[in-house]
């Protein structure tokens, strides 16, 4: 290959697509539309990474540098791509910033959107100052600012993480499992109980899927290890009596109704398409499926194949998707553009 291959995204699918291609000595040209690399671990201030408990800062941003210091790859940040025309192995890209690109083949690796919780506002954020995301407590964490409320400051002494927020609720057009955030939430709970030990931490779950070997290492060790207690819940509001927020809803073993206070309530937001694929979709004349991600044409034969050949996808792009899955994904769809193994699309019935 001569040209050099488009990269989309430089998040932790991106990234690991570009160094694939730069170790085998094939350039590589990653476009990313904010000022900086590393995607949301770094972008939205992740603190401890499930499930190594590395820092974001230090295990994404070592990628970062990785792809910052090869000379097989030109990153161009602030900038996305306009127009996308031509055909495997001539490809041309233009850019929001004028430039111009021949390229021999396209890896989307263009991520998700965190769900914004105004878009569930019977859950109080937006409304109440100390309702917050999972997000923001892991900024408070990695600042190194410690856990505390928005409004005044302190430290709680009770807090409700509320999972599923933007995720496997029909009634907001989300009827995904966005996979990772029990996990993340089990984690940030023992992260809350270390800094806080006086701090109570409940969890409330529809179901749990700490997925895999997850299980021991978040679920049950949360509870033994860090006392966080789960109930399993049906919320129907977080309101609130002037001093202390007030969760609401039912406890679906016992089934009676619940009105218990917190000082601050988390909500454990979900992964949703990336609020520019339709736009990614109509420049790269692509297919998104039915939720809205980018749809992998051929998930056996062509790893990251979309619906239009010598164009691949990789990564939480494709659904909501961990930072290891998406590292192996930017990795396999660099193998698939080397190797060719992009075959027709043959849509299935
Ligand atoms: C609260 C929370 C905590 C999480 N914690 C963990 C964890 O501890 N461990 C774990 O395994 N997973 C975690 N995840 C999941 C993790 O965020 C994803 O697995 C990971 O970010 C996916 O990487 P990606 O490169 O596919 O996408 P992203 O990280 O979303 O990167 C996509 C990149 O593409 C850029 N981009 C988007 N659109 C365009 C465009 N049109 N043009 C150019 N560039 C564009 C973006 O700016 C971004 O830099 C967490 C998720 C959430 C919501
Ligand atoms: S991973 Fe857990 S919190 Fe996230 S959507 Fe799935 S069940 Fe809900």
């Amino acid at each position: 290959m001569t040209k050099p291959i488009l990269i989309v995204g430089g998040g932790p699918a991106g990234l690991a697509a570009a160094h694939s291609l730069g170790t085998v000595g094939q350039s590589s040209i990653l476009v990313e539309k904010e000022d900086k690399l590393g995607g949301a671990p770094i972008l939205s201030g992740y603190a401890k990474l499930v499930p190594t408990g590395e820092w974001a800062r230090d295990a994404i941003g070592g990628m970062v540098r990785r792809v910052e210091g090869d000379s097989n790859v030109q990153v161009i940040t602030g900038a996305r791509v306009a127009k996308f025309d031509g055909t495997p192995g001539s490809f041309t890209a233009e850019l929001s910033n004028g430039d111009s690109l021949d390229v021999e083949a396209a890896i989307l690796c263009s991520g998700f959107t965190h769900f914004d919780s105004v878009n569930k506002p019977e859950w109080g954020f937006g409304t109440f100052e100390d309702v917050v995301t999972t997000t923001q407590v892991e900024q408070m964490i990695s600042s190194g600012n410690g856990v505390r409320c928005p409004s005044d400051g302190r430290a709680p002494k009770r807090v409700a993480i509320l999972l599923c927020v933007g995720s496997r609720d029909r009634q907001i057009g989300r009827e995904w499992c966005s996979k990772i955030c029990c996990t993340v939430s089990s984690n940030l709970a023992m992260e809350i109980r270390e800094e806080l030990p006086d701090c109570h931490v409940y969890i409330y779950y529809m179901d749990i899927r700490t997925f895999g070997l997850y299980e021991t290492k978040y679920y049950w060790r949360s509870q033994e290890e860090f006392k966080v207690k789960y109930i399993k819940a049906r919320i129907a509001e977080v309101t609130s009596d002037g001093e202390k927020l007030i969760v609401k809803g039912e406890d679906t073993l016992v089934k009676r109704p619940i009105t218990i206070p917190f000082d601050m309530v988390v909500h454990a937001i979900g992964m949703d398409p990336n609020v520019d694929n339709p736009d990614i979709a109509a420049t790269f004349g692509i297919d998104l499926e039915e939720h809205g991600f980018v749809s992998s044409a051929n998930k056996y034969g062509a790893m990251g194949a979309t619906s239009r050949a010598g164009v691949y996808v990789a990564g939480a792009a494709t659904g909501p998707e961990t930072i290891d899955d998406s590292i192996a994904q930017g990795h396999a769809a660099a193998m698939a553009v080397l190797s060719g193994l992009h075959q027709p699309v043959e849509k299935s019935a």
